[in-house]
């Protein structure tokens, strides 16, 4: 064994990388992980508290999600809580506000009223709340700028009290800082380290970075976007292509709302609803967003990264094929459009208002300002095979002892549940031992708990 050759090396250091790294270090027999970071620092893409919403995806108030989906998305949102609780990071790295989501108008509610008797079942704190509790609970929602009650029917389908928001750079330092204490394992974490190039001679892969070259008998890229880039320099899936949806956020000049408040969504849009909710960040200043526009590049708020994302896009005539598509249908359309419009100077402030004020009625031009440095990019994937853009996260597993992981949203709330995947791919590849009873009497929710949030 050579001083820099470990069992598993994790590229990237963002909530992924840092979870596996967790994982790998308290409930395998792994002896030696090593993570490999770009930058000086954790969790400085995506994974930051201003890149992101900070929402611990539960799936009751996603209207996005299906019943199946909302099933494997809470089992991961749990794991979180449960990691955190365990270690006493309430209101440190998580947080407790109220949320929901609101139905406006006649078709929305009725919609809601009818997702909330299907969902109820799954989430039984969940509530359904009228326009008098509405006005109770969260006033903003309700009250015009006269201070008169906003004319739409509506209902809003949420919880009180459950833990809705986690700081996701905080969670990532926490899972590092937990890994390092284990004495008995080698636990290296390498910052300024950029991966270049990934090879695999004969079982080994030597990876070599902007300062040093490392081998490893497996290795697990989390590079965000970047996953895909090195996927393809091995000539893992090139069926896959990447778009790099940028999302942007307001921040309120004041605080406004109590909670987090989604809006019904398009079920054709592959992200998470406009909602607004209190910045755990900014002192409970309250965020609006996120937007989406594509932006061509890998990296949000860093130089460079134009030419990753051209090579990354593989444009064809299956790429093009699914633009064609997306842009076929009106309601994508207008959204992208709109969602260009919401980056343009002067013009911005004023369009992003009015679909606001679907959640906050009295909301005006001068309540918010453009959160400048604030946001990221979700990497979604176009399956050229299939001609389709991906709705989730992906993951290659090649089956040769490296994987690649490209996660948008709600990659940070499944952070733990991906790694969990990936532990027990690497376990049975290195015949190493993983403590799964460990893991779920640590990690998973118990039977006698799912009543709860
Ligand atoms: C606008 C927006 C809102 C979102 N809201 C939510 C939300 O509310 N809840 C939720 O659960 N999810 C949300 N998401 C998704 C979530 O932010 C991501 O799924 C998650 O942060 C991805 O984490 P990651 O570690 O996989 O990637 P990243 O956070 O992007 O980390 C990748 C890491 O890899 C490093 N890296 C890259 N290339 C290399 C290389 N060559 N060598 C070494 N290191 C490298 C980077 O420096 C970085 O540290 C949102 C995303 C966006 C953009």
């Amino acid at each position: 064994m050579t001083q820099n050759h470990y069992e598993v090396i994790i590229i990237g250091g963002g909530i992924s990388g840092t979870a596996l790294f967790y994982e790998l270090g308290r409930y395998t027999t792994a002896s030696s992980i090593c993570l490999l970071e770009k930058y000086d620092s954790l969790a400085t893409l995506n994974s930051s508290g201003s890149a992101n919403s900070q929402t611990l995806h539960s799936g009751d108030i996603e209207t996005n999600y299906t019943l199946e989906k909302a099933v494997k998305v809470k089992q991961t949102a749990k794991m979180v809580e449960r990691y955190c609780l365990q270690h006493a990071y309430e209101d440190k790295v998580i947080f407790s506000h109220q949320k929901m989501a609101l139905g406006v108008g006649y078709e929305e509610v009725d919609y809601m009223k009818k997702r909330y008797k299907e969902f109820k079942t799954l989430y039984p704190h969940l509530e359904l709340y009228d326009k008098k509790r509405l006005a109770e609970i969260e006033p903003a929602v309700i009250y015009d700028e006269n201070g008169k009650e906003r004319p739409d029917e509506i209902v809003g389908v949420g919880a009180q009290g459950a833990y809705t928001t986690v700081d996701f750079k905080a969670l990532s330092d926490t899972f590092v800082e937990n890994t390092l204490k284990i004495k008995e394992k080698i636990t290296d974490v390498f910052f300024n380290n950029e991966v270049l190039q990934i090879q695999k001679i004969g079982s080994i892969f030597h990876v070599e970075t902007t300062m040093s070259q490392f081998t490893a008998d497996f290795v697990v890229v989390d590079a965000g976007a970047h996953s895909l880039f090195l996927a393809h320099k091995m000539g893992h899936g090139l069926d896959y292509g990447l778009l790099p949806m940028a999302g942007s956020f307001y921040l309120s000049t004041k605080k406004i709302l109590n909670g987090k408040v989604y809006m019904v969504q398009n079920p054709k849009l592959p992200f998470a609803a406009l909602h607004g909710d209190p910045d755990i960040l900014v002192s409970g200043h309250t965020r609006f967003g996120p937007t989406a526009l594509v932006l061509p590049k890998l990296e949000r708020y860093k130089p460079g990264s134009y030419l990753d994302f051209l090579k990354t896009l593989r444009l064809d005539h299956n790429v093009i094929k699914i633009f064609a598509e997306l842009l076929g249908d009106k309601d994508i359309r207008d959204y992208i459009v709109r969602n260009f419009l919401f980056e343009i100077p002067y013009i911005n402030k004023r369009l992003f208002v009015q679909d606001a004020r679907k959640i906050v009625p009295s909301l005006t031009e001068v309540d918010i300002r453009y959160a400048k440095g604030f946001g990221g990019i979700r990497p979604q994937i176009l399956d050229k095979k299939n001609q389709k853009l991906m709705l989730g996260e992906a993951s290659i597993d090649t089956g040769e002892g490296i994987i690649f992981n490209m996660t948008p949203s709600p990659g940070a709330t499944s952070c733990l549940g991906n790694a969990v995947r990936d532990v027990k791919v690497i376990c049975d590849h290195l015949s190493l031992d993983f403590d799964e009873a460990g893991f779920e009497h640590d990690l998973v929710e118990q039977e006698g708990e799912k009543n709860g949030h």
